[in-house]
Parts: C-alpha cells; structure tokens; sequence
C-alpha cells in the first residue's frame, strides 16, 4: 500500500468537483437593494431612533463627544427590535485582540423571567459594555492570568450588524477591547487614539490656512487584499497548510507563473461563484467591495473595498478575511491568506491605500486644482515625507511577522527597507523647493511659480512603481508592505501618529514663523525646504528590488531590517516609546507589552512550524523516499542476478538526498530542543537565525527528493496539482 492515498483521493475529489445545493447565482448581485441591509447604519438609526437621540448619537460620530449614557438605552431597544425582526437571536460584542483575529463573545437575548418562562433583554449597559476574559487573549504580560477582568466597550463610529449563518443570525457590535485598569489589549483602542491625535494636529495647519471651523479630520484606509483560493482536498491532505497556513515543503512547480497568464485572465467559474457568493455577503454587512480579479500566481485573487475611515476600514477589512474564508468553505475551497503559502510562487500582501481628510476640506493629500490648495497639500505631503522618513523604523517593525518575513524583500515585494515613490511631478516640486523655491513645473515649461503660486498638479502626479513599499499614488499613499493576513489595525496605528508628530512639528514652526511676522508662504517655503533637504533621503523613485539600491538606501542612512526579529526591538527604542506615550496613542506599559506579543507569536509560530517541519518529514517524506529505495534496490539485485549490470544513478541520487534529509532532520531536532535564551528577543533570535535555516535544510532534501522519487509514491500534493486543479 503505498503513501499516496491521500494525495491521489484529493486529486479525484478536487478534479470531480461539482457544486452542491442550490444552483449558484451567476447574476450580478443588485448591490443597490442589498448594500447595508443588516446594518444597523446612519439611515437605520435616523428611522428607527427618535429625532432627538439620533442627533446625539451622530453627534458622537462624528465629532466624538463621549455618548449620553440615557442615549444608550434607547439605542439598544430599538437595536434589539431591529435585531429581533431581523431573525437574530444572539448578540455578540465583537473585538479585535492583539492575535490580529476577530473575536466574538456570544450572549442570547433570553433572560429567564423568574416565572419558568423568559424575556428578550438589551440594555443600554449591555449594549456599550461586555465582560470578556482578558487573560485569555494576548497582552504581553500587561494582565495575569489571575486578573482576568477586561472589558469591551460599544464603539458607537463602527456600526452594529447582523452576521448571518447556517446556525441562526446574531447582533454584532463592534467596540474596544480594554483591561480592568483601562489599558488596550486591541488594536481598535489604540487607532482611535491615534486618530483623536491626527486631528488635533491637522486641525492647526487648516487653521493657518483660513479655514474656519474644518470638520473632524480622519484617515481613510482602502485595503487590496490578495489571497489564494485551492480546494479544500488538497489544504486538508497537506498537514503544512492546515496547520501552518503554508507548504513547508513543495517543489516550485514545472509552471508557474512565468507565462503571466493568470494576472487578471479569466476569472474559473468555480471562483467566480465563490466571489459573487462572498460579495452579495459583504454588500448585507455594507462593506463596499468594489474591485475584484486574478493576481499574478496561478491561483491567486485580489478583492478590495472603496476606501472608508480608517476605524470602519479597519473593522470591514476584519469581516472581509473572515468571510473569503467562511465562503471558500461553502465553495469547497479553503483561502490562504498566509503571506506566502508557496515557495517560488508569489507572495500575497494587503496594499494599505492611506490618507486623511474632513468634510470641509475634503482630501487633504489631493493635490488639488489651485496654488493656494496645492500649498495646502505640500504641507500635509511634507508632513507625511518628514514621519516616514523620521521613523522608517516603526512602519517597518508594525509588519514584522515571521509570515511576511517569506515575503518582503523578495523579487516581488517591497523590499524590507522602507522608502517613498513619489513619482516624477512631485519630485520636482520638491527638488526646486529644495533649491529656494519652486520656478518652474514639469507639465508646463514656462509657469512663474514660488510657492506663493505652485504649479497646478495633476491627479496623477506619476507613473505607478510597484518596487515601492510606500507610493504616492495621485491622491493618497500606497503601503505596499503590509502583510495580506494582517490586521490594517497596527500599520494605520503608526501612520496616524507618525504623521500627528509631524503635523504638530510643522505647525508648531509655521505657527512661530507667523508670530514673527514671517508672511504664512514665506514660512512655508523655510518649513518645506528644510523638511526636504532633512529627510528627502527617503524619498526613491527607481527600482526597489535591485541591489545597487540596498548600497544606495544605506549610504543615506535608511535603516534596513531585514527580518521580523531585526524589526521588533524598534518598538523599544527610546524616542519610539516616547512618540507613542506623548500622543497618547500607547502608554510605555501598552508598548511594552505589544512587543512582547508580537516576540512571542513570532516563537510560537516558528516553533510550530519546525515541529511540523519534522514531523512531516519523518513520517510522510521519509517513508516514501525510503521504499522508493527499497524498489530501486530490489530493482537492482534482480538485475544483477539477471546477468547485467545495474544502472544505480538515481538509487545512488536518492540515497544521498535520504542521508541529506537525516541529517537536515538531526540539525533541526537540536535547534529545536536549544532552550538557551532568557528572554522573548532571545528566543525570536534564536528561532530567525538557527532553527528557520534548519528547517530549509530538511525542505531541501526534501524538495529534492520530490524530483526524483516515484510520482506513483509522492504522499503530498504538488504545487502543481494544488494550484492549478480547481
Ligand atoms: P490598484 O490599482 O492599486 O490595484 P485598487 O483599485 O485595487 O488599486 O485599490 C485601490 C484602493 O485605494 C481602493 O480600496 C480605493 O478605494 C482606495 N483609495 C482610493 N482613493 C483613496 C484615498 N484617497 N484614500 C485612501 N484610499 C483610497
Ligand atoms: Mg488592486
């Protein structure tokens, strides 16, 4: 009996596929009548709420004033009654803890009655306050086991929805998840934070620019998630993917993607089911997927929403990964949204497209149509140039994970060393800026242009660069490097409050320039110039993945953090510390304890994968490699006693890959069991730099042994048969 069973029955099931149940609707969903109907958003309220709590309520949306806490209780009746009709029977608070998961803490609406029989039951205080166990989510040591108290709190900018299941429909609020003492354990508490610091600080530019009274100013996030889809036969018979979300081994496969005919080719109709099916879901819980297609390997997709506030944005993105995988199961499918699944095969990012803006001013990083908004604009880009440069260092270690390790740097994603594309217009500005004002402007050849009259800039200031880790992209900025299983929660954390500081130092030095006596454009040509000539050094338009710019990029200083383990410790950097804690956004304590989370989730997962690494080997790859030699043993004496000579090239070839494979297996086994280190940055050392190259020696072996043994014997499925079966 051989080892393959698995793999061949995962071939038979995933090549007769048929869908089951119901046709599939191949219609166009009417995003129109669908979109938003199990939320519980502004039009829901403004008809089910009376006028007056509805005024409130929105007051608190938008302008953040703390909420009525009598406003709460109306909110939740008519929440309730909302819920109930809609067929819901349970509520949930939902949070997203330091796992960068969702969670869900589920409650029934039933309270008995004291009579045998029971009641329906919301109030405003369950509505703006749950009680899930703290201590069983992540915290960096900032809660004991023993202190388990933590609360949720209603998030009332994030609307309430209903999710619907196979299992009945609950109510979920979204609210912050925060300890017995008042510390974050989420990544919402802490975005909201930043956010309130972004607006203080922008709303002291606008000022200076004459604008009376600007709207609140929030960041807007519209995040590019790509994923792979396989069936779910091939995840299932691959005890890598299932528990590590990625092939440790595989062979890249005879074709990839180098014809690059994948990349928004036809979309296979099995997916396309699965999309539509994911979308008309999405469109229910008003989150506005837009966009949709094939990405560049065999298998892979890209799905993205219009952009929202970053909180919203945030919250949706959290509901998007849940449900690509809550579909793809109905599809029998199963998505990956593992940064890098398939080794040879391209990676999966999440593109964060970031900027921020109000209701009176509208975009403040749009370039805009007159000098005086491109002024403006220089002002906010400025700013933006002058954070990323400032701290690099933070943007990089927010998407320090040991999954996106596989992917940065590598010939397809952003390198590991943050820099930004500015595009060719934009640059130029900047360069006469540089030298003592802007004259002239690219577009026009002649325009008269200090910066009391800057060249009017087009939307689309350049041409793309998808090298760029951080582009600007016309109208906002591109983080590229963002990790597609990513939380957005942590990367809009650092942008919101890298550029806060900046806001702050901007305005803090046009203001005095203007309390001089300084003319306000005379400041801001002094302010710009010096932020370009301080920290122009971030700013690259050629290509990322060559090495001449890894040379290049440290000549100016740009910091590099190759790995998940060289990026983290940034988090404990003094002026770091200090950053977060004068904005108010972390607490040192809050800090502290994210970096150890994010050691400690690093540990475990390369810990689990190691073991798998051996495991896997051991008992699937081994055994086949083994009996295959065993044939072509047994082959060889029977040839021999035939009176020939045996040719014992490729039982030679798999000898030496098996002896490699023990070998690989012996390196890996006492990297594992080293248990030197003291401390979390120990470990993560140790982990990154022994036992992640231990387990590349096994894969190697092991990858090798895949080319030469038996097909017929092969226990795993190939890349080949899991990208490309559907
Ligand atoms: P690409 O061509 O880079 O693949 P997509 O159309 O897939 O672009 O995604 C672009 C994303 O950027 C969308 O989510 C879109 O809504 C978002 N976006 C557009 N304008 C802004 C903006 N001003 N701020 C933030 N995000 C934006
Ligand atoms: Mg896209």
């Amino acid at each position: 009996m051989s080892g393959n069973t698995a793999r061949r029955a995962a071939i038979t099931a995933a090549t007769n596929y048929k869908h089951e149940g119901a046709p599939l609707d191949y219609k166009e969903s009417d995003a129109a009548s669908l979109y938003g109907t199990n939320v519980f958003g502004l039009s829901t309220m403004k008809s089910q709420l009376p006028k007056e709590i509805f005024k409130s309520v929105k007051k608190t949306i938008d302008s953040g004033t703390p909420l009525d806490p009598k406003v709460a209780d109306v909110v939740a009746a008519a929440l309730k009654a909302w819920a109930l009709a809609k067929g819901a029977t349970h509520y949930a608070h939902v949070f997203y803890p330091l796992t960068g998961l969702s969670a869900e803490k589920h409650d029934s609406f039933l309270s008995p009655d004291g009579e045998g029989g029971a009641i329906t039951e919301f109030s405003g205080k369950t509505l703006t306050q749950g009680e899930p166990d703290a201590s069983s989510f992540p915290n960096g040591g900032i809660r004991a086991t023993s202190e388990a108290r933590g609360y949720t709190a209603w998030d009332v900018t994030s609307p309430a929805y209903i999710l619907e299941s196979a299992n009945g429909s609950t109510l979920c609020i979204p609210t912050a998840f925060v300890s017995w003492t008042g510390e974050a354990l989420d990544k919402k508490t802490p975005l909201l934070r930043s956010g309130q610091a972004l607006n203080t600080h922008a709303q002291r530019i606008l000022k200076l620019f004459g604008h009376e009274k600007p709207a609140t100013v929030v960041s807007y996030a519209g995040a590019e998630q790509e994923y792979f889809l396989i069936d779910k036969h091939f995840f299932y018979s691959r005890p890598d993917l299932l528990n590590a979300g990625r092939a440790l081994f595989g062979a890249k496969p005879p074709k990839g993607q180098e014809f690059e005919d994948h990349y928004f080719g036809s979309i296979p109709e099995r997916v396309i089911g699965f999309m539509m099916e994911t979308e008309r879901e999405l469109f229910k819980l008003g989150i506005p997927v837009k966009t949709r297609h094939n990405e560049v390997a065999p298998g892979q997709f890209e799905v993205a929403p219009v952009f929202e506030s970053a909180n919203l944005a945030s919250d949706h993105q959290q509901t998007i990964m849940v449900t690509l995988k809550r579909i793809a199961e109905k599809h029998d499918l199963t998505c990956l949204l593992h940064e890098k699944p398939f080794a040879g095969v391209n990676g999966s990012g999440k593109h964060v497209n970031f900027s921020f803006g109000n209701a009176t001013q509208g975009n403040l990083l749009d370039p805009g149509e007159t000098p005086h908004e491109n002024a403006q604009f220089l002002v906010f880009c400025g700013a933006v140039i002058r954070a990323v440069h400032k701290y690099a260092g933070i943007l990089r270690a927010v998407i320090a994970t040991a999954s996106n390790d596989h992917r940065l740097g590598a010939n397809e994603a952003p390198p590991a060393i943050i820099s930004i594309f500015l595009g060719e217009q934009l640059t130029d500005v900047f360069e006469q800026i540089k030298s003592g004002g802007a004259k002239s402007s690219k577009m026009k050849s002649s325009l008269e242009i200090g910066v009391d009259s800057l060249p009017k800039l087009p939307r689309d200031a350049g041409d793309r660069n998808r090298t760029s880790p951080f582009a600007f992209t016309g109208n906002r900025f591109e983080f590229r490097a963002v990790g597609s299983s990513q939380s957005i929660g942590d990367p809009l954390v650092a942008l919101n409050t890298i550029i806060a500081e900046s806001l702050d130092a901007v305005a803090t030095k046009l203001e005095a320039g203007l309390a001089g006596g300084k003319k306000l454009n005379a400041v801001i040509q002094e302010v710009l110039g010096e932020i370009i000539t301080q920290h122009g050094a971030v700013c690259f338009d050629g290509n990322g993945y060559t090495a001449e710019w890894h040379a290049e990029a440290e000549k100016r200083g740009l910091p590099n953090y190759k790995t998940a383990v060289d990026a983290l410790p940034v988090l404990q950097q003094k002026d770091v510390i200090a950053l977060f804690d004068k904005y108010k956004v972390l607490s040192p304590r809050e800090l502290h304890g994210r970096y150890e989370t994010y050691l400690e989730q690093y540990n475990k997962s390369v810990n689990v994968e190691a073991n798998l690494t051996a495991k896997i080997a051991k008992t699937t790859i081994l055994p086949a490699a083994v009996h295959y030699q065993s044939k072509l043993a047994e082959n060889a004496i029977a040839v021999k006693a035939a009176g020939l000579t045996p040719d014992t090239t490729v039982l030679k070839q798999v000898t030496d890959l098996i002896g490699k494979l023990q070998a690989g297996l012996a390196g890996l086994e006492t990297a594992v069991g080293h248990h030197g280190a003291s401390d979390a940055l120990g470990e993560a050392k140790h982990f990154g730099g022994t036992v992640l190259p231990a387990m590349l020696k096994v894969r190697e072996a092991a990858d090798g042994l895949e080319g030469v043994v038996d097909d017929a014997l092969w226990p795993l499925p190939t890349f080949q048969e899991i990208l490309f079966i559907k």
